[in-house]
């Protein structure tokens, strides 16, 4: 046998070989949560997986907290917002309200898991004596607003009722009170904010609690290291 020279072809590529191989590191999965109830209710789950945040962000201002496992970080993001960033990849997975999926429309995201948590219903509510089901059945149109257009306007174009839908960022209670709408479609869980300003429920369109969501192309290219996570969380909630 000749020489132990490599193939002139070889050789050139040896060093590109190199270079990529110390550029692999283990996976590094980023996973998506919004602070408040879902931050919350989600650390009991990823504690079960063995993850602990090194920071809590109602306390830290940073958006990309360390865990104490290397390859694993969440990032903290407005709640609409999550399913942007698993979607694109950004995030390999995250937790996100069956609110914001509808709305919408969770387009490229696996969504394996209800985690059940962030409990609570999507309703139609109006003001304390205005008589919601006589509008609907004279069939007047609706001044309805809300932060969930989209799923208002299916909910009332399954019902057949013709809405005017207004779109606002919050405080949604206000807007019957003040003769901006007849209507609105929120969010209610215990029923006390509705109370508070006057307002009562007359229609539960949905029941609503937070979602898992995957990235598709992450699960394939990190399986590894985020099935164990993914058990994990599976096994919390069974
Ligand atoms: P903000 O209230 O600061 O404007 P947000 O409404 O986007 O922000 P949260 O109020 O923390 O964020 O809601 C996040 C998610 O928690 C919602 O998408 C929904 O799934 C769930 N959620 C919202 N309100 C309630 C509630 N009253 N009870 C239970 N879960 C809720
Ligand atoms: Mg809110």
């Amino acid at each position: 046998m000749g020489s132990a020279a490599l193939h002139p072809s070889y050789e050139n590529r040896l060093p590109y070989a190199k270079i990529l191989f110390y550029k692999v590191s283990p996976a590094v999965i980023t996973i998506a949560l919004s602070k408040g109830r879902i931050f919350d209710e989600t650390l009991p789950l990823l504690n079960a997986a063995g993850i602990r945040p090194s920071e809590d962000p109602e306390r830290s201002r940073k958006l990309i907290i360390g865990t104490n496992q290397r390859e694993v970080r969440v990032i903290i993001l407005r709640a609409t917002d999550v399913p942007t960033y698993v979607q694109y990849g950004a995030a390999d997975l995250g937790v996100a309200g069956k609110d914001v999926l509808d709305e919408q429309g969770g387009q490229g995201l696996y969504q394996p898991l209800d985690l059940n948590i962030a409990r609570c219903r999507m309703m139609v509510a109006v003001r304390n004596g205005f008589d919601y089901q006589r509008a609907v059945r004279q069939g007047a149109r609706l001044k309805v607003a809300t932060k969930y257009v989209q799923t208002a306007r299916e909910h009332f174009a399954a019902k057949g009722v013709h809405v005017d839908l207004i779109k606002l960022y919050g405080s949604m209670e206000l807007a019957p009170l003040v003769g901006l709408a007849d209507a609105i479609v929120d969010l209610v869980s215990t029923g006390g904010t509705l109370k508070a300003n006057n307002l009562v429920a007359v229609e539960e369109i949905a029941p609503i609690s937070s979602r898992l969501i995957v990235n598709p192309a992450s699960l394939k290219l990190k399986r590894k290291a985020m099935q164990p996570i993914l058990d994990a969380f599976f096994e919390a909630v069974a």
